[in-house]
């Protein structure tokens, strides 16, 4: 699949925009932050590359857009043990990743194992499903070759 040609940071802001959120200095260096660089970032580094630009921006700032941008569906959050990673999608895309236990290698996975009669189950109890979560953790090939020489 032929990824599109338009940056995703100006993609994210376009959404903002449309949603009628404010285009704040600091949400700008969040997208681009998640834009360039380490395909899945922690937080802590997300802010290191946004106080390059502004010294000032605390950490709690960097989480606080992110999961708003989380709920919007610009960003995917995936929950690893050394520290969550943060991904930059185009709004709407829905994918999978395979995240390494040992070393954090995250990999993404254009599957999608839900399937529509766990939707219908939610259903039965008036439940609304708008998304799910689902990664699947293990150990990658570089760990597992290391493993089998100990
Ligand atoms: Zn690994
Ligand atoms: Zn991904
Ligand atoms: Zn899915």
């Amino acid at each position: 699949m032929e990824r599109e040609k338009k940056p995703a940071a100006a993609q994210g802001l376009e959404l903002l925009r449309t949603k009628g959120y404010k285009i704040t200095p600091q949400r700008r260096a969040v997208l681009e932050a998640l834009d360039g660089g380490e395909q899945f970032p922690t937080a802590q580094q997300v802010l290191e590359i946004v106080r390059k630009q502004q010294p000032d921006v605390s950490l709690d700032t960097v989480y606080r857009n992110l999961t708003l941008m989380v709920g919007l569906g610009i960003v995917h959050e995936i929950y690893r043990s050394a520290g969550n990673a943060y991904e930059m999608v185009e709004p709407g895309h829905h994918h999978h990743h395979l995240v390494c236990t040992a070393c954090g290698k995250t990999e993404c996975i254009d599957i999608c194992p839900m399937n529509k009669i766990y939707e219908k189950e939610a259903e039965k109890r008036g439940f609304l499903v708008t998304g799910h979560v689902f990664e699947f953790y293990g150990l990658c090939w570089s760990c597992r070759s290391k493993l089998a020489k100990k």
